[in-house]
C-alpha cells in the first residue's frame, strides 16, 4: 500500500492555550505516521486562523519556521468554525489524498487518526471519527446533543450519531464537497449526502485540555436550528398541520354554538373569544417566524458572498507541485 499525503486541518479561533499543547502532540504524531511509512513527506499540518484576536496566528507561524510541516491559513476575520475549516480544506484539496479535519483543542482522539487513515488506504472515501464515550463531556451536553440527533434524524435528514467535524475525507470525496455551493454551511450533514464508500472509526471524546469551549448554549442553539432549517423544510409542514388541527377546533366550537343557539341558550362569549384570539395570534406568530427563517436562508444564499476570505496562506507555497498527475 503506497503511502499517503495528508493533511490535518486544524480551525483555530483564540487558542493561544490549547496551541503550546496541540502543537507538539500533532508534530510528534505527524512524524510517526512518516516514520512508519503510513503518509508521504508531503503531509501537512494545516492550521486555519480564524481571525484571532489572541497570538493564535503568531504561534502558528512561530511553529512554521520551527517544524518543516506546519502551515497555516489566515482568514481576513472571524467566519465561524464551519467556514473556518471549508477554507482549510479547499486549500488542501488540490494537493492531498486524503484530509482530516479536527478541532485544534484536540477533544477528538488523535490516536484515531492512523487508523482513518489505514481505513482510507482499504478503500474508504470518507471516515466517520464516531465518539463512542462522552463521559467528559457534560450530562447537559450530551443530552441536548443525543435530542439534536434524533430530531434531525425524525426530520429525515441523514447523519451519522455522535459524529462531529472529525472526519477523513479522500481528495474525490471533498472535491465532490467543495462543488456544494450553500452559504449556511453544515458539514456533519452535507457529507453523508457525497456518497462514496465509507466507513467509521470509533474513539473517546477528552475534556479541552486549556482555554475555553466557543459554543455557549446560545451558540448551540443557534447552530442546531441552522442546522434544521438548512436541511428540512418538514418544520413548514408541521406548521401546516397545526394550522389544519386549529382550523377544525374553530369549527367545531362554532357549530357546539349554533346548537346551543338553537335551544335557546346563547354561549357566553368572552373567554372563547379571548382565548382563540391569543392562541390564533401566536400560532400565526410562529407560522410568520417560521416561513421568515427560510426567506431568511434563501437571502443568504441569493447573495452568493464568499463563504471566507484568505488573507495570507503558507499552505501552497511549501509544497512540491504534485508529480504524479
Ligand atoms: N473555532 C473557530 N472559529 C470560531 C469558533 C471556534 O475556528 O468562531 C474553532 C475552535 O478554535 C476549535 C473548534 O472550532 O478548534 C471547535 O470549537 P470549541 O472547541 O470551542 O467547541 P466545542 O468543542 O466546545 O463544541
Ligand atoms: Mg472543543
Amino acid at each position: 500500500m503506497p503511502a499517503t499525503a495528508l493533511a490535518i486541518v486544524l480551525p483555530a479561533y483564540n487558542e493561544e492555550a490549547v496551541l503550546p499543547i496541540s502543537l507538539p502532540r500533532l508534530e510528534k504524531l505527524l512524524d510517526q505516521m512518516i516514520t512508519d511509512r503510513l503518509i508521504t513527506q508531503a503531509s501537512r499540518l494545516i492550521f486555519v486562523d480564524d481571525g484571532s484576536k489572541d497570538r493564535t496566528w503568531a504561534m502558528i507561524e512561530a511553529a512554521q519556521a520551527a517544524h518543516p510541516r506546519v502551515t497555516g491559513v489566515k482568514l481576513s476575520r472571524n467566519f465561524g468554525h464551519q467556514r473556518a475549516l471549508l477554507a482549510g480544506l479547499a486549500t488542501a484539496a488540490p494537493y492531498f489524498d486524503a484530509i482530516i479535519s479536527i478541532d485544534v483543542d484536540l477533544q477528538d482522539d488523535i490516536n484515531a487518526i492512523p487508523k482513518m487513515v489505514r481505513a482510507f488506504q482499504a478503500g474508504s472515501d470518507v471516515v466517520y471519527g464516531v465518539r463512542n464515550d462522552r463521559h467528559t463531556d457534560t450530562a447537559f451536553k450530551r443530552g441536548t446533543a443525543s435530542l439534536f440527533y434524533g430530531l434531525m434524524n425524525k426530520l429525515g435528514v441523514r447523519m451519522i450519531p455522535n459524529s462531529a467535524d472529525f472526519r477523513l475525507l479522500s481528495q474525490r470525496a471533498l472535491q465532490t464537497l467543495l462543488q456544494f455551493p450553500e452559504e449556511n454551511l453544515f458539514l456533519r450533514a452535507m457529507v453523508p449526502l457525497v456518497g462514496f464508500p465509507s466507513s467509521t472509526v470509533a474513539y473517546a471524546r477528552l475534556p479541552r485540555p486549556a482555554g475555553t469551549s466557543k459554543y455557549p448554549l446560545r451558540k448551540m442553539l443557534a447552530f442546531a436550528t441552522d442546522g434544521i432549517t438548512s436541511f428540512s423544510s418538514e418544520p413548514i409542514h408541521l406548521v401546516m398541520d397545526a394550522g389544519f388541527l386549529f382550523v377544525f377546533i374553530g369549527l367545531a366550537a362554532f357549530i357546539y354554538s349554533l346548537v346551543q343557539h338553537g335551544r335557546g341558550r346563547v354561549v357566553p362569549g368572552w373567554t372563547s373569544l379571548f382565548c382563540s384570539l391569543w392562541i390564533i395570534g401566536g400560532a400565526l406568530m410562529i407560522a410568520i417566524s417560521v416561513l421568515g427563517e427560510y426567506i431568511g436562508k434563501i437571502y443568504t444564499e441569493v447573495k452568493r458572498r464568499p463563504r471566507y476570505i484568505i488573507e495570507t496562506e503558507t499552505v501552497t507555497a511549501t509544497l512540491p507541485v504534485r508529480q504524479e498527475e
